[in-house]
């Protein structure tokens, strides 16, 4: 993978088990550990007796009953979630239903699916958790005892909320920046242009440390989100170079883009490189032709 970005997944955790992370956040961590998911997502509760929970996570009867024993003499007031993917949102239709709290959300899964022969995510997707609470960028979600300010961050998906936790200068950044691995992309929801604009957002603000969907904290945002910009320039550029040299489709840029990859990590490489492709072709730097069943890419000079 990337090895100028400086990933740390040291992440030490019980599955089931809540952890105090922090003076007012605890977080359990899901049992869906996977290649995309590192080992599994991360439910945050933040607050004492009334509290907020962020991202409940995938349907997962374990993961709930852990979160509802936790909880067990507390009261959700809060549900928040960072996006629609089914290991982050589908958990909250339950906690909703059964606790009465609302729930906080850029809003619901709006992209249609994939038409085209590239690849794709699809079935990644939650269609149909739709937040009570459709929530913008710099609103303000608050209580009495803290609060949280909307960061709206698409690119992971188009609906992506990253919420910062005001009172401990912390932002729950969900999938869009995380400590162990690079954010996937994926096509047509995930989108590289909106990508990039939402970490340059980052690098403006003044978290103290990241809590993500999967993983440990981010101790060092600033820097470590600058490389991520570095690091897909410098794969963007790559990628063009292909084109330009007479690489037409997504497999013969993949091959040689990212040589010797695993059956599975070339899949995951062929949406990445489609979503820097994607970017290239919105700013004016590539055009996409449909050439018999397939689609080809060529440089515009
Ligand atoms: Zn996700």
């Amino acid at each position: 993978m990337a090895d100028d970005i400086p990933f740390n997944n040291s992440f030490d955790i019980t599955h089931g088990v809540a952890d105090q992370i922090s003076p007012l956040v605890r977080r359990i961590v899901a049992p869906n550990a996977s290649p995309f998911t590192f080992k599994g997502t991360c439910t945050y509760i933040v607050g004492r007796g009334e509290v907020a929970v962020i991202d409940p996570g995938p349907m997962n009867d374990d993961h709930l009953d852990a979160i509802r024993y936790e909880l067990r003499d507390e009261k959700i007031t809060h549900i928040l979630v960072t996006h629609t993917h089914n290991d982050h949102s589908p958990g909250a239709r339950v906690l909703a239903a059964e606790t009465g709290a609302p729930t906080y959300a850029y809003g619901p899964h709006v992209t249609p699916p994939a038409e085209s022969d590239q690849p794709n995510l699809d079935a990644a997707n939650d269609r149909e958790f739709d937040p009570a609470h459709h929530m913008e960028h710099g609103d303000i979600i608050e209580t009495g005892d803290w609060s949280f300010e909307c960061v709206h961050t698409p690119g992971h998906t188009a609906n992506h909320m990253a919420f910062s936790f005001r009172e401990e200068n912390a932002l729950f950044s969900g999938d869009h920046v995380m400590a162990w691995a690079t954010s996937v992309i994926a096509p047509p929801d995930g989108n590289m242009t909106a990508y990039m604009a939402s970490l340059s957002l980052l690098t403006e603000r003044k978290d103290r440390l990241y809590w993500p969907g999967h993983g440990g904290p981010v101790s060092n945002p600033n820097p470590f989100v600058r490389a991520f910009i570095t690091h897909r320039k410098m794969r963007e550029r790559a990628i063009f170079e292909r084109i330009e040299k007479g690489d037409r489709t997504v497999e013969a840029i993949v091959d040689k883009v990212y040589r010797g990859l695993s059956e599975r990590l070339v899949f995951a490489a062929r949406l990445s490189a489609l979503a820097h492709i994607q970017d290239l072709a919105e700013r004016g730097r590539i055009i996409a032709e449909q050439a018999e069943d397939q689609t080809i890419y060529l440089p515009i000079r």
